[in-house]
């Protein structure tokens, strides 16, 4: 990749730029690193890490955790002023330069950096100053243990390529720019490894954390959908565009999270939903953390290499926008449980029951007609990435109503070619054009471009319905799309049929309280807001399932009474009940389904998931 735009003093990619960093102190969370530059910038050089961490669209001013920094030239201490929240200036000096600085690592998420005494985890982003100017430059970096006898079993996990450090060993490695350096997690401690190979590529499972994981069921089962993922993207050559790929997975009590990099991606996740030693089936959990390692596995081509324009390059300093999250998101939620579907690690009525949670979470949020996915996309950063009491009604997911972009596209590209152009064309044209070459030619998918995409790979013109589908807000149309593909959607109401109070609540610190309240519905109208805790229905005290209770035993039309506190003050609502809208969906192959639909759904599902006298589960 290219140095960032609008950058002073481009000069002497050649010389590396050599890295040093180790937990210096793990019982109190300190990575220590230094940093040598030969040939600083003469007007005194400057520094700086990122505000964010590309693909987490949120501000984090990650110097907020460097707790002491300091620069040398030789033997002697050199000025350093601190410019703004995340930048320093060193004073000019004639001869290299040495910069060391201490970093705070207590967040364990897969967008920052973690260490104590059990393991230490890291992304670039958190621990790597850049040197302004110079983000061409190839990097050295060499990793070091913690001194002392207790960390002698320590090994290192990092997708960085190695540079005289053996393999899973400390020591010396590199990255040909910034860019990269900051794109390979590093993962250090006791792991466990599980490896497969997919297509000629070395994949490897890092496993942190306490676990009783089945490595063998899940190296199968994830050596099939990485398979099936290389053969979408390269049907002929079948080849992945690394040579070796890590999941670092960290295992938690309660946790779930990833992120994606070019070459491996960082997993948290909850210890129970690994498979266990004689597990039967797919059980939810798991189904969740197959379809998470998918999603990260396919943003290595789709959003790895295949960007957004305004990704190529990323703008460390500030928000990067773009509209089309949609597509980079939402169509890798998509994919991601269908390549379980088509590498059979889960059954149809699996998929369908994840399919049908996608719509679901869309269908029950009012935020889907207020705010298009475009929109959603370009603020993701102080709306999707900042959520509060509200968001529920004014802002959709990216993800989900992506994904179910995603499928509208791809039922409609099938029905219009008789089920010889797919999503998969789409997809594949999008990596010829803009993944395979980009670390020749940094080119990315301009904002306007993909219906023009779309109509080159497929033949078929989708202009129209792509702007109503993700520049306006609305419904999709589902029901009749499915139905062409010889798949029904039902849409039930939650609750049996019961009266709609049209709001939503957790018990907090044994308070029964408001966390949302819905846009038009009657706890709206009535004046109840979030934050209200609620103490009474009807004068009776109520906490969360007495609540239910009684409402389910009300018809649509009379009249609940609720007292709540707002702050201190006792207040009463007359809350009248309405029917509760039919947000519960569930997906079914129909039985009726005429041969068009049936050879749609054959090419959309695999042959074998979509007879329905075939196996399912
Ligand atoms: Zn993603």
């Amino acid at each position: 990749m290219r140095a960032s735009p609008g950058r002073p003093g481009k000069a002497d990619a050649g010389a590396p730029l050599a890295y040093r960093i180790r937990p210096v102190d793990p019982a109190a969370h300190l990575f220590e690193v230094t940093l040598d530059v030969e040939r600083p910038d003469p007007q005194g050089q400057r520094f700086a890490l990122p505000a964010w961490i590309p693909g987490s669209y949120l501000v984090r001013d990650f110097a907020r955790h460097v707790v002491s920094i300091e620069a040398r030239s030789g033997a002697r201490r050199v000025a350093l002023e601190k410019t703004d929240k995340h930048t320093w200036r060193a004073a000019p000096v004639r001869g290299s330069l040495r910069l060391a600085w201490r970093v705070y690592a207590w967040d364990l998420s897969v967008r920052g950096a973690h260490l104590d005494t059990t393991h230490g985890f890291f992304n670039g982003t958190s621990v790597f100053l850049r040197v302004i100017g110079r983000d061409d430059a190839p990097c050295a970096v060499r990793i070091e243990p913690p001194e002392g006898d207790e960390y002698r079993d320590w090994r290192v996990a990092t997708s960085l390529p190695r540079a005289g450090a053996r393999e899973w060993g400390f020591g010396e490695y590199r990255a040909s720019s910034y860019d990269e350096l900051i794109d390979h997690p590093v993962e250090m401690g006791r792991f466990d490894v599980c490896s497969f190979d997919a297509e000629g590529s070395a994949h490897h499972v890092v496993l942190t954390g306490r676990h009783d994981c089945d490595r063998e069921r899940l190296a199968r089962d994830l050596a099939a959908v990485c398979s099936a993922q290389i053969r979408l993207f390269e049907p002929s050559v079948r080849r992945a565009p690394f040579e070796r790929y890590l999941f670092l997975t960290m295992a938690v009590g309660d946790g779930y999270g990833g992120l994606e990099h070019r070459a491996s991606t960082a997993l948290l996740c909850a210890r129970k939903d690994l498979p266990h030693r004689g597990m039967r089936g797919v059980p939810d959990g798991y189904r969740g953390f197959l379809g998470l390692a998918s999603h990260e596995y396919f943003h290595s081509w789709h959003v790895k290499r295949i960007k957004p324009q305004a990704f190529a390059p990323y703008d460390l300093e500030r928000e990067n926008y773009t509209r089309l999250l949609w597509i980079f998101e939402g169509f890798t939620s998509y994919y991601d449980d269908l390549m379980l579907l088509r590498a059979g690690a889960i059954g149809t009525a699996d998929y369908f029951k994840s399919l049908a949670t996608t719509i679901g979470n869309v269908l029950r949020n009012p935020g889907r007609l207020a705010q298009s996915v475009a929109e959603s996309s370009f603020d993701a950063w102080t709306k999707y990435y900042r959520q509060d009491e509200n968001s529920p009604n004014a802002i959709v997911s990216y993800y989900t109503k992506g994904a179910l972009v995603a499928l509208c596209l791809d039922l409609t590209i099938r029905a219009r070619t008789g089920g010889r152009r797919s999503l998969d064309d789409v997809m594949r044209l999008m990596w010829r054009r803009f993944g395979r070459d980009f670390e020749r030619d940094g080119r990315g998918l301009d904002e306007g471009g993909f219906p023009a995409l779309v109509e080159d790979a497929t033949g078929v013109g989708l202009r129209e319905e792509i702007a109503r589908w993700t520049s306006l807000p609305g419904e999709l149309p589902l029901a009749e799309l499915l139905k062409g593909a010889g798949v029904r959607l039902d849409l039930r109401t939650s609750d049996d049929g019961a009266p709609w109070l049209g709001l939503r609540t957790a018990t907090r610190g044994g308070e029964l309280t408001i966390t949302t309240v819905l846009a038009g519905g009657p706890a709206q109208r009535a004046g109840a807001s979030a934050g209200d805790v609620i103490v009474c229905a009807d004068r009776l005290r109520v906490d969360e399932k007495s609540l239910k209770a009684l409402i389910a035993r009300r018809r649509v039309g009379e009249i609940v009474g609720l007292h709540v506190f707002r702050r201190d003050e006792l207040l009463e609502f007359d809350v009248r009940l309405a029917a509760a809208p039919a947000t519960e969906p569930s997906l079914a192959l129909d039985a009726r389904a005429g041969a068009n639909a049936r050879r749609l759904r054959a090419g959309w599902l695999g042959r074998r998931n979509a007879s329905e006298s075939g196996k399912q589960g």
